[in-house]
């Protein structure tokens, strides 16, 4: 069935233009890490390199994909609510983390009110607070990529209604600790909704970095926000997850788009998690390589911060162009955000070209030894 003659394309008229909500209007779409060339690594999106585990295939190929999922996602529910040791009701299971962040932000906040978040963090947090028409209060990370907790409990006002924390922070792959945490919430109002970002949690072998899901007793404000994309390898299938106190997961479902979690990607999480030993033992395998990414670096003399997801950041400053350009002609496609470039963790294959290619490069003043501390 056509509708316009074969190769052409109808050009829709756009003026008049329809009356939209400007602040809306103004957003920048997101926009994805791009997509590598056949013979490129693809180390722009913090992907998992591994391909699905057989057994979830298994799992998938169990789905009725003419009939709408169980909205829910019970059954998931039910499994991270043992584990969390929390009723299945704390847990609200959603089409990828973003989602899950959206809901918070609808529930809590809308035109007039205030989200605070570090600068730089992850390039959806702009896009979804603007969709809410709250106003995103930034506050500027430290050099070494760090957040600023002292500088964002005092960023807190009374239009404050949402604060995200995210750890480790993405793209400079740095942790909060759990002291530095603490004493931030020590500061935050009890009825200020705290998001704490855990994207990467599994990637974090350092002992001092923050765990939500130990403080969820202590924080009734706190909700932990994880996802099955990145540890687990399911990116593509959009799944992930929170755990708070159930009234506030009930203004997230509340807000959520019905039956947005697709049946496949609850039975691909739940087998997930049947074999996480699996899965965990693949995250290990990256964070060696991580590891060997990291001394490479330090052995050129990039001091970086020390990386705690599938990631690392180098502040390439004012030569990022220039940095991405080179590793692009290395058959690495990297990821410039600002002011640096992020480089994912992926094939093994992909760390020789990686360093070579960082060999042509020269230390910036803002990845030179001097300017961060190398541990
Ligand atoms: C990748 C990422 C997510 C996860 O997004 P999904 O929607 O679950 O795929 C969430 N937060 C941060 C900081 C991320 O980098």
């Amino acid at each position: 069935m056509r509708w316009a003659p074969a190769g052409r394309r109808l050009a829709i008229v756009t003026s008049p233009k329809v009356r939209l909500r400007p602040e809306i209007a103004a957003l920048v779409p997101y926009r994805q890490g791009r997509a590598a060339a056949e013979d490129a690594f693809k180390l722009s999106s913090n992907e998992n390199p591994y391909p699905p585990l057989p057994a979830v295939l298994a799992a998938m190929a169990q789905s009725s994909i003419n009939r709408y999922p169980e909205g829910s996602a019970a059954a998931l529910r039910e499994r991270l609510g043992a584990r969390f040791g929390v009723s299945p009701e704390c847990i609200q299971v959603g089409a990828g983390s973003v989602s899950l962040l959206t809901q918070f932000i609808l529930a809590a906040a809308s035109t007039g009110d205030e989200i605070v978040y570090a600068w730089r963090s992850f390039e959806a947090y702009p896009l979804l607070v603007g969709i809410s028409g709250a106003t995103s209060v930034q506050v500027p990370i430290f050099a070494d990529g760090r957040h600023d907790l002292d500088a964002m409990a005092a960023a807190i006002n009374d239009r404050t209604r949402l604060v995200i924390v995210c750890s480790p922070n993405n793209p400079t792959s740095t942790i909060v600790t759990r002291a530095e945490f603490t004493a931030f919430m020590a500061k935050v109002p009890a009825d200020l909704l705290v998001v704490l970002d855990e994207a990467y949690i599994e990637f974090v072998d350092d002992p001092a970095a923050v765990r939500g899901a130990e403080l969820l007793q202590t924080y009734p404000n706190l909700i932990v926000l994880r996802t099955f994309s990145k540890a687990y390898g399911l990116a593509g299938l959009r799944i992930g997850y929170a755990v708070g106190a159930e009234y506030v997961m009930d203004a997230a479902r509340a807000v959520a788009i019905p039956l947005a979690v697709t049946e496949l990607a609850q039975r691909a999480a739940i087998t997930s998690l049947d074999h996480e030993d699996e899965l965990l033992a693949r995250v290990a395998t990256l964070n060696d390589l991580r590891g060997k990414i990291y001394a490479g670096l330090a052995a050129l003399g990039f001091a970086i911060p020390r990386p705690q997801g599938n990631f690392l950041w180098m502040p390439t400053g004012e030569n990022t162009a220039h940095a991405v350009a080179v590793f692009e002609s290395h058959g690495i496609v990297v990821r410039a955000l600002g002011e640096g470039v992020r480089i994912s963790v992926g094939e093994a294959e992909s760390v020789e070209k990686l360093l070579m290619a960082a060999a042509q490069l020269v230390p910036t003043r803002e990845t030179a030894p001097s300017a961060t501390t190398l541990d």
